[in-house]
Order: C-alpha cells, then sequence, then structure tokens
C-alpha cells in the first residue's frame, strides 16, 4: 500500500514496486480514471513504465441512500431531464424517487451511503494508447467500445434501481 501519490517521488517508488513484481495498491486525487493517467506523466513519469506497471485504476464516490421509511416516487419533467443530460423520451417513464424526511433519518430522507465506481481495465489498446500521449477524451471513447461503465453510468444504475436521487448523482458526477 502506498498512501496518496503527491509528487515525482512516491510516484516513482511505487512503480518501481510494482515493476519489480510487487503487488502495489495506491491512490491519487483526481476527478475520474482517465484524469490519473494526466497526473502521473505530468508527475514525470515515463509513459511506458506507467503501463508496464498498471492493471487497472478504479474511481469512485459516496452517494447517499434514499431512507427506506419515508421512500416516495418523484416525477420530473422533460425540460428537468434534459438539464441533467438525460434523454426523456429514455427516462419520462422511468421511476425516480426520494426520501421526503421523517423520524427515521432525522428529517434527511437519506439513511447510509453506497459507492458508485468506474473501472478502466488497462488492455493493450488503452496501453498502446496511453504510450503514444493520446488525448484522454480518445481513451475515453476507446474505454466505451470495449465496454467499460463510467461513474455516471454507475450512478444512473442505482437510481434506477431506487437506491439514490438524481440530485444525489448530478451533485457527485459531471456530465459529459
Ligand atoms: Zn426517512
Amino acid at each position: 500500500m502506498v498512501g496518496e501519490i503527491r509528487d515525482q517521488e512516491t510516484a516513482q517508488i511505487a512503480i518501481n514496486s510494482a515493476l519489480t513484481g510487487h503487488l502495489v495498491f495506491t491512490t491519487v486525487h483526481a476527478n475520474n480514471v482517465t484524469d490519473v493517467i494526466g497526473r502521473f506523466i505530468n508527475m514525470g513519469v515515463e509513459p511506458y513504465n506507467f503501463v508496464s506497471a498498471l492493471n487497472c485504476i478504479m474511481a469512485q464516490r459516496l452517494v447517499r441512500i434514499i431512507c427506506p421509511h419515508c421512500k416516495k416516487p418523484v416525477h420530473y419533467s422533460a425540460q428537468e431531464l434534459r438539464e441533467s443530460g438525460l434523454n426523456p423520451d429514455e427516462w419520462i417513464d422511468a421511476a425516480f424517487y426520494e426520501g421526503g424526511g421523517c423520524i427515521e433519518c432525522s428529517g434527511t430522507g437519506f439513511h447510509g451511503r453506497t459507492a458508485i465506481s468506474e473501472l478502466l481495465d488497462l488492455s493493450d489498446r488503452v496501453r498502446e494508447m496511453i504510450i503514444a500521449r493520446r488525448p484522454t477524451s480518445e481513451i475515453k471513447r476507446v474505454a466505451r467500445e470495449e465496454g467499460m461503465t463510467f461513474l455516471r453510468d454507475s450512478g444512473l444504475n442505482k437510481i434506477r434501481a431506487g437506491v439514490t436521487t438524481l440530485r444525489e448523482i448530478n451533485k457527485v458526477t459531471f456530465l459529459d
């Protein structure tokens, strides 16, 4: 375990450990998985060493879970859906929920938290793109083609499952 990586020296230690056969876990502050690549390259790490040492990158956010005691369905207009980047044709009949607030959740409408996440698996194609210093927008596109679920998608899945609210997901993820 290497705690938070903030500088070149720590990044290099983590990468050297991984290159010499150790299983290394570490954390970096970034908005999403593709930003992590840029963070390492900007710290002066050689892309070839970076991809050789790396298996995958995961990003996660915590979101609040709707209180089961005061959970109720809510409706969003086509306009509100569009503002959240959701296609009304697809979402207008979807069931959204919110907590109204009750004694069990001290009026917050939420009880507990859960994680939404995205995982970038380093395929050969993604590795080659990192070595070639391709822009993150291209890496994102290829990752999507290869079946990656993005943070936003993970959040929308939690909305569909009635676990959390649209507002909560809008607070912790960005629209593309
Ligand atoms: Zn409640």
